[in-house]
């Protein structure tokens, strides 16, 4: 009667959502300071003074149709013209305001790039493990198939020839996100030419595009001076999914953007596909007043270096009381091995402790759990005792 598929998304919560309902269900018990939930990738770092100065310049200073009309379809082209002038400062590429299509953020540019790429459900789309798990809800419900490529366990950059065997005559893009969600590592310059290297080839033997699909709500949230390659610049079949959900803490807002270059193939044509999807999935246009504030928002970000802090304890932390991390250079997430090997069960023996740490089993890649550190520094001081006594629980 209704779609089986829908409801199965509806019905069924992610493992993250349903351990953060825990989470508060419990601090109605024990009390919210002995609950040490890392499930959730909420910023808790305040959004920049320059957004709320943004926000009340343009309430000054714009008519009430022009902060809260429909704009065009694709975005306000002052807007988009703002953005592409700051990513031709900063990176050198030569973009222009039509290159870029304003969305409700990055689940939005996700989706409405897999539906603009999509044309039959033998289409495959691959994801690199470990994911975001919502790609593989926003790939099945473009009508692809979703495929997984096993994650590169030694260091979480991408296993290149393991993606190698995964692209086939089907293959429409592959997903990637770097910084990445859950791991935290940053795939470098070598890893990302590399990928170029193999996808143009695979691009000949098959003749079609395999375009490359990166997603980069993270892409400012880097430590200690790391450089996150601009993919454009190293594969032209690119297209980038943007988010000012991280950087400048709106995850709420709902803003962010598609980028098409002129180098992508039929460029013209697939910018085209991509406004005909959002127009499908009844975007009608990203807020107006987030448009405005973020071209007048470029560049900057909210305090990084209070999550680096959060980083920091807790790397050391856990890893002085005996855990394997992975050291995460960017986004504000922590990858830690299960001792055992079982996620699930050490997940759960977590809860034993009031921690809440989400089983990487969803991210596809089972044997880690993700320890959200975007949480107020003094809950991760606090959590070092419930973390000694689990780490006890298994000697
Ligand atoms: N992609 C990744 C890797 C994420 O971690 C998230 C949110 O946590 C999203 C996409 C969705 O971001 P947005 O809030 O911009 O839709």
């Amino acid at each position: 009667m209704f779609s089986e598929q829908c409801y199965d998304w509806g019905s069924k919560r992610s493992t993250i959502r349903e351990l953060f309902e825990y989470g508060k269900q419990r601090a109605a018990i024990v009390g919210p300071e002995n609950v040490y939930d890392f499930s959730l990738g909420n910023p808790t770092v305040p959004a920049p003074d320059e957004v709320t100065q943004a926000i009340r310049e343009i309430l000054a200073t714009e008519t009430s149709v022009q902060i809260h009309g429909y704009t065009s379809a694709q975005g306000d082209v002052n807007v988009r013209s703002a953005i592409a002038e700051y990513l031709n400062q900063t990176y050198g590429t030569h973009f222009h305001a039509d290159n870029f299509y304003m969305t409700c953020g990055a689940a939005a540019s996700l989706c409405i790039v897999f539906h603009a790429l999509v044309e039959t459900p033998e289409d495959e789309i691959i994801a690199i493990a470990p994911y975001f798990p919502e790609y593989k809800v926003f790939v099945e419900g473009s009508g692809a198939r979703f495929v997984m490529c096993e994650p590169d366990m030694e260091n979480f950059q991408i296993d290149i020839e393991a993606l190698g065997e995964k692209i086939n005559a089907h293959t429409r893009a592959v997903i990637i996100n770097s910084p990445n969600n859950p791991s935290g590592v940053v795939y470098t310059e070598e890893t990302i030419k590399e990928l170029a290297a193999l996808l143009s080839k695979k691009e000949e033997a098959f003749g079609h595009p395999v375009y490359l699909v990166t997603d980069e709500p993270y892409r400012e949230i880097v430590y200690d001076g790391i450089q996150v390659p601009f993919v454009t610049k190293y594969y032209r079949d690119t297209l980038v999914c943007y988010s000012y959900s991280k950087s400048l803490s709106l995850p709420g807002e709902r803003i962010g953007y598609i980028l098409v270059p002129d180098e992508a193939t039929d460029s013209r044509r697939l910018y085209l596909t991509v406004c005909g999807a959002g127009r499908k999935l009844g975007y009608v246009c990203a807020p107006s007043l987030m448009q405005q504030v973020v071209a007048r928002c470029q560049g900057k970000v909210g305090d990084i270096n209070a999550y680096k802090v959060n980083r920091d304890i807790l790397y050391e932390g856990l890893r002085a009381l005996g855990y394997e991390c992975v050291h995460p250079d960017g986004a504000f997430y922590m990858f830690v091995k299960a001792p055992g090997g079982d996620s699930e069960a050490f997940s759960e023996k977590a809860k034993e402790f009031d921690l809440l740490l989400v089983a990487a089993d969803g991210f596809g890649c089972p044997g880690y759990v993700r320890v959200s550190y975007c949480v107020d520094k003094d809950m991760i001081e606090r959590s070092m005792t419930a973390f000694a006594k689990l780490a006890d629980a298994y000697r």
